[in-house]
């Protein structure tokens, strides 16, 4: 049997799911075809993302945070409570159900927007074909005019930390724990690996992070890194630096962790050991022989910066080409592919790519780091601004961390924002918007922040570039 369409989207993550509903907008013919099946065995759509990622995490950084608070925070508001107890079933129940929400959501979404969803595999073969085998193992051929290709990515897993999904294993198996570990390992202190340790430590593990690089979030701003390490820190999340884990074997009930420092070999004993040393690009079983489509050295599908593969109208997008493996990069890049499909513009600005990181204090930017525009050669001013000088941030009892600036100093051009703080993560937005219109840092100054709100720590850090600085004492 063969159906045929304008566009058929092989993965429904982030990346997929936003290229088929923005086909069937564009009143384009369009099948998406997604394999992803939950624990229990029911397929959903959604991808890593909405099941095994951004929204679980997030659900549980929420829950775990409140739990902390009304621990340690909740009586210095005059709040007394009693004794407070922690009830991670009905936690994780409502993570599950989140997840149910958002990922049936997008069944809704295809509904509403003229996109039918196949729920099994797709395999791309010669001639842009899709071969789908269904859930029951029925096979039928999708002959389309154009094929996106958005299989995602899957977590890296080493031969040396054999993953056996109880106590050694990956994001997804420590985001289901029903049970709070005593000692949690974790190999990898990049975003996943922290946000895992910081949930899992506020629910009363005592967490123990192994880094082989020798400094934390080598990626972002230094200051806002150093920052970071000292809140980690006092939250009792221990991070070991410049600390390579060479084996680790699951021994009765716990697990052995080998790992290697500048002082040599040492051993550590927990109970559960997260592997979050990365992820990898997913194509198993994806591309047939004579597709035309290529793989690089690391196993991404190669595309051109509209995402174009070397075959003729297949196209690839997220987390399995180049860039960063960021749920709201695939969206945008999924988005472009199916406007440019049906003759419109799309491109996608990729120095304008925030990152967050939903610890607490949370973690956002966008643009270069300091070290990177000195690294640059180009003459740069900075501003910061403290948010222990914000008068939202002291009655949030969030007065932590700060916010800063980078500009250019011939023409006031900003080239980075670096936030750590309360609602980083949602600050960052005007701080895109700003580079995204090549606004100055005088845009920013002359433009009016309501008070007392978060946002006028980016108002204060524009001003701050030029010593202008109100609310703070100016550096
Ligand atoms: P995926 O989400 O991996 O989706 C690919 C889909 O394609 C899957 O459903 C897969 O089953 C399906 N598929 C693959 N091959 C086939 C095939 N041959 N046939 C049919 N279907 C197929 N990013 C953020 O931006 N913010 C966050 O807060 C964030 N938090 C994260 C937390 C964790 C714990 C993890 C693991 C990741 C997180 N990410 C976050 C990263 C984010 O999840 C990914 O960048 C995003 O999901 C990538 O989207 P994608 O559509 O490219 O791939
Ligand atoms: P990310 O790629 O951002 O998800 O981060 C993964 C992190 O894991 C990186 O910071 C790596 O340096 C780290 N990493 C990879 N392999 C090991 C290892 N064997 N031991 C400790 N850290 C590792």
């Amino acid at each position: 049997m063969s159906e045929t369409y304008d566009v058929v989207v092989i993965g429904a993550g982030p990346a997929g799911y936003p290229a088929a509903i923005r086909a069937g907008q564009n009143k384009l013919k369009v099948a998406c075809v997604d394999e992803w099946q939950n624990s229990d065995g029911t397929y959903a759509f959604g991808g890593t993302c909405l099941n095994a990622g951004c929204i679980p995490s997030k659900a549980l950084l929420e829950s775990s945070e409140l739990y902390q608070r009304a621990k340690e925070e909740f009586s210095v508001h005059g709040i007394k409570l009693g004794d407070i107890k922690l009830d991670l079933a009905a936690m994780q129940k409502r993570r599950a159900s989140i997840v149910k929400t958002m990922t049936v959501g997008i069944a809704a979404l295809f509904k509403a927007n003229g996109v039918v969803g196949i729920q099994g595999h797709g395999r791309l073969l010669p001639g842009n074909k899709v071969l789908v085998t269904g859930a029951d193992g029925v096979e039928k051929t999708l002959e389309a005019k154009h094929v996106i290709l958005a299989s995602g990515s899957t977590p890296i897993r080493l031969d040396a930390m054999p993953h056996d999904g109880k106590f050694i294993v990956d994001s997804w198996n420590a985001l289901e724990f029903d049970g709070v570990p005593a000692r949690l390992g974790v190999i990898g202190a990049g975003v996943i690996g922290l946000e895992l340790g910081i949930v899992w430590r506020r629910l009363g593990s005592e967490v123990t992070v192994l880094e082989a690089v020798p400094e934390l979030l080598p990626m972002a701003d230094q200051a806002i890194a150093k920052e970071a390490q000292r809140h980690f820190k006092k939250q009792g999340l221990e991070i070991k630096l410049g600390a390579k884990v060479v084996r680790a074997a699951a021994v009765g009930t716990a697990v052995e962790v080998i790992y290697t420092d500048a002082q040599g070999e040492h051993k550590l004993d927990v109970d559960k050991l997260v592997v979050a040393v990365g992820r990898r690009p997913y194509t198993q079983n994806l591309l047939a022989d004579g597709t035309g489509v290529l793989l690089d050295q690391h196993g991404f599908i190669q595309v051109d910066e509209h995402c174009r593969t070397p075959a003729a109208n297949v196209w690839a997008v997220g987390d399995v080409v180049r860039g960063p493996m960021l749920a709201h990069k695939g969206k945008e890049e999924g988005v472009m592919v199916a406007d440019l499909i049906a003759g419109r513009y799309g491109e996608v600005n990729y120095k304008t790519i925030p990152s967050v990181i939903y610890t607490q204090p949370e973690i956002a930017w966008v643009g270069q780091t300091e070290e990177q525009v000195k690294a640059s050669g180009r003459a740069y001013k900075t501003g910061f601004f403290p948010f222990a000088a914000s008068g939202r941030a002291r009655a949030m009892e969030a007065a932590q961390g700060l916010a800063k600036i980078v500009s250019a100093v011939d023409d006031d051009e900003i080239l980075g924002v670096h936030v750590i703080g309360p609602m980083a993560g949602e600050l960052i937005g005007e701080a895109v918007l700003a580079m995204e219109y090549s606004a100055s840092t005088e845009d920013i100054q002359r433009t009016i922040h309501a008070h007392p709100t978060l946002s006028e720590a980016i108002h204060e850090a524009a001003l701050a570039v030029d010593r202008k600085s109100i609310d703070a004492i100016n550096r």
